[in-house]
C-alpha cells in the first residue's frame, strides 16, 4: 500500500496528457451549432480532462481519434468507445459532464470487467473524482444527481461508487489495472 501511495503520482506525472483528436459532428443543420459548443469545449478542456482521467486512473489515455455525433438521440459510447453520440439539447455544464462521461468510457472498454462491475461502475470509480478535480465537488454532487435518475442502473451504480472513499475507489482500480485485460463485447449498447 505504502509502495502504491509513493508511485501512484509519479506514474500521473510520467503519463503524457494529451487530448486525442475528436471530430464533433452534427447529424443535421439544426445540431450544428451544439456541435460547436462540444467542439469548443473539447478544445478548451480537451487536454485537462484527458489529464484528469490519467492522474484518476492511473492510465493512459488512448491516442486515437474519436468521433462524436451531435444529435437529439440518446447519449451513447460504441463497443470501444471510438465513437460517441452527445446530446445536443443539454445545458453547457451538463455538456461538459456528459462530453467527460462518455470520453471516460474510452478507458472503462480497457479495463477488464469482473463479475458485478459493469461499465458504469467501472465508469464512476474515476468520473466523480474527475468532475470533482476539474470543476468542483459541488458541480460534481449535481451531475451525479441528475445520472442518478437516468434510471436504476445508474443508481445503483453512483450508490456502489460513492459508498467507496477516493481512496477506495483509487484500491479497486489499482487492482483492476493488475488483471490482464479481458476482451470486452459490448455491442452498440447505448451507454448514457
Ligand atoms: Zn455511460
Amino acid at each position: 500500500m505504502i509502495l502504491r501511495a509513493i508511485l501512484a503520482p509519479a506514474l500521473a506525472m510520467l503519463l503524457c496528457a494529451a487530448a486525442p483528436p475528436v471530430s464533433f459532428t452534427p447529424v443535421s443543420p439544426e445540431y450544428a451549432e451544439a456541435a460547436g459548443e462540444y467542439r469548443a469545449l473539447w478544445q478548451a478542456e480537451g487536454d485537462r480532462i484527458v489529464a484528469a482521467m490519467e492522474a484518476a486512473t492511473g492510465m493512459a489515455f488512448p491516442p486515437s481519434p474519436v468521433d462524436a455525433i451531435v444529435s437529439e438521440g440518446r447519449p451513447m459510447a460504441s463497443f470501444d468507445g471510438r465513437t460517441i453520440r452527445l446530446r445536443a439539447s443539454y445545458s453547457n455544464a451538463y455538456k461538459k459532464a456528459t462530453l467527460a462521461h462518455e470520453i471516460g468510457h474510452r478507458l472503462t472498454f480497457i479495463l477488464p470487467r469482473t463479475a458485478g462491475v459493469d461499465d458504469h461502475r467501472l465508469l464512476y470509480l474515476f468520473l466523480y473524482d474527475v468532475w470533482t478535480d476539474l470543476y468542483g465537488r459541488e458541480f460534481a454532487d449535481r451531475m451525479v444527481s441528475i445520472e442518478r435518475r437516468i434510471g436504476p442502473a445508474y443508481e445503483a451504480a453512483w450508490t456502489w461508487a460513492l459508498a467507496m472513499t477516493r481512496e477506495g475507489r483509487q484500491a479497486r482500480l489499482a487492482a483492476l489495472r493488475a488483471q490482464p485485460t479481458a476482451s470486452h463485447t459490448g455491442g452498440q449498447q447505448p451507454r448514457v
